[in-house]
């Protein structure tokens, strides 16, 4: 397993692995998963899911804005490709092309609240969500 030092952006403690029942007590998906918490949790609310694989954090630790920002993002994405417009890969790839960056950085939970919203808005207009009135 990989150790890794991350600081919560928000107020510069350390974060802490943690189980995610710890955060999400009995409503915690899997007991294997853990997440990075902030270590001033839960008075700062910032943490971020780890890789079940080697435990290396998903992305940047987020406060609850930045979370509900984040699953947005991933929502709107999701309905991107499930549209059929283009295949899972292909958004990402679209996505990365859009926004100018690289693969490793492709990952909404890396993103910053600006960079969600411009998911948004790239999906939206990807699939012309601009529907007739009814
Ligand atoms: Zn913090």
């Amino acid at each position: 397993m990989k150790r890794v030092t991350i600081k919560c952006p928000y107020c510069g403690a350390q974060a802490i692995l943690r189980p995610a029942s710890a955060v999400y007590g009995d409503a915690a998906k899997s007991k294997e998963s853990h997440l990075y918490v902030c270590s001033r949790w839960p008075k700062c609310d910032a943490y971020v899911g780890a890789h079940k694989k080697d435990l290396s954090p998903m992305g940047t630790l987020a406060n609850g804005d930045l979370r509900h920002k984040r699953i947005l993002a991933h929502r709107t994405l999701d309905a991107l490709w499930k549209s059929g417009l283009m295949k899972k890969w292909q958004a990402y790839v679209w996505l990365q092309a859009k926004l100018g960056l690289s693969s490793r950085q492709t990952h909404i939970a890396k993103f910053s609240e600006l960079m969600c919203d411009q998911v948004i808005a790239l999906c939206a207009q990807a699939m012309g969500t601009q529907r007739p009135a009814a």
